[in-house]
């Protein structure tokens, strides 16, 4: 199932830059969400190497990496779990976790901390199961997500992505420096003191003046919104006729448009955000529109 691919790169012609493009990767799949898939692809690759038939993973109750590890193991016939932090509760994120087939364990936020404990807990004796870190954050997720940089023209001057763990961020980063290109890439962290994320990325990849770390557009935090948010959201999404969400991708384009307007960018550079999809939870949103 994870065949090459080559996601649009679309330009933002309602935009005050006048070379500014959004990478597709949203439209990679409708469930196995942009940058998911790119840190399942290798993952899955090793899982079927070594014959493992479950796939064993973690996350919170909204996590996009749950649905597209459920929807992935179903689409390569294989079983699929995963510990849930946190009470048991239900949403649209886990209904389609449930529909996959995935079985969910909700585990209370102490015991979810130790994750190889949880794992050993009830799959230590199987040699089926394979596990999956939440988020999918592994070497593997590096190198599934540096393939993005194959597909993008090589005048790019300025990159842009959003960061929770920063696995993205490092492959993205690793993919410009085995490519040899200037590329800056500007990552936004989505949590507040988002200064870790160099650290984290520098677990896979040596950090160079390519990395740019914007850490001033979390809006509160992982998953904390303001209004000034929301209603940019609103007018991007009708403005260029392309869906984000205020978890991730609205945060990067808010910094992008922030940005601009204090003249940060030269005429004519050459700016391509990455989208990295994590749309089914908007749906569950609505007393906030
Ligand atoms: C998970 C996710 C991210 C964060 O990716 P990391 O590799 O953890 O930094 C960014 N955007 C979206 C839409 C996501 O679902």
């Amino acid at each position: 199932m994870f065949t090459d691919l080559n996601s649009p790169l679309q330009q933002l012609k309602h935009s005050r830059l006048s070379n500014l493009w959004m990478k597709r990767d949203d439209l990679i799949d409708p469930y196995i969400s942009g940058n998911k898939w790119r840190k399942l692809k290798y993952l899955l690759k090793d899982a079927a190497e070594k014959n493992k038939n479950h796939l064993v993973t973690f996350g919170g109750a909204y996590s996009n990496h749950l649905v597209a590890t459920a929807a992935a193991a179903a689409r390569s016939g294989l079983q699929a779990t995963a510990f849930v932090r946190g009470e048991e509760v239900i949403n649209e994120m886990l209904v389609l976790c449930k529909l996959y087939g995935m079985q969910l364990i909700f585990t209370d936020r102490e015991t979810y901390k130790d994750k190889v404990a949880c794992y050993r807990k009830y799959f230590g004796e199987n040699t089926d199961t394979y596990f999956i870190d939440e988020g999918g954050a592994s070497t593997e997720a590096v190198k599934g997500c540096a393939e993005l940089i194959s597909e993008l023209p090589a005048d790019v001057e300025h990159i842009f992505c959003a960061a929770g763990t920063g696995t993205t961020a490092a492959g993205i980063l690793k993919g410009i420096q085995e490519a040899g290109w200037k590329t800056k890439l500007h990552v936004i962290p989505v949590l507040k003191s988002g200064n870790f994320i160099r650290e984290e990325i520098n677990k896979y990849v040596a950090v160079t003046d390519h990395l740019l770390l914007h850490t001033d557009y979390h809006f509160g935090g992982y998953a904390k919104t303001q209004p000034a948010l929301l209603e940019f959201m609103k007018q991007f999404i009708a403005n260029h006729g392309i869906l984000i969400d205020p978890v991730y991708t609205a945060k990067m384009c808010f910094a992008i448009q922030d940005l601009t307007t204090q003249n940060y960018f030269k005429n004519e550079e050459k700016i391509v955000a990455i989208h990295t999809g994590g749309l089914l939870g908007i749906m569950g949103m609505k007393e906030k529109f």
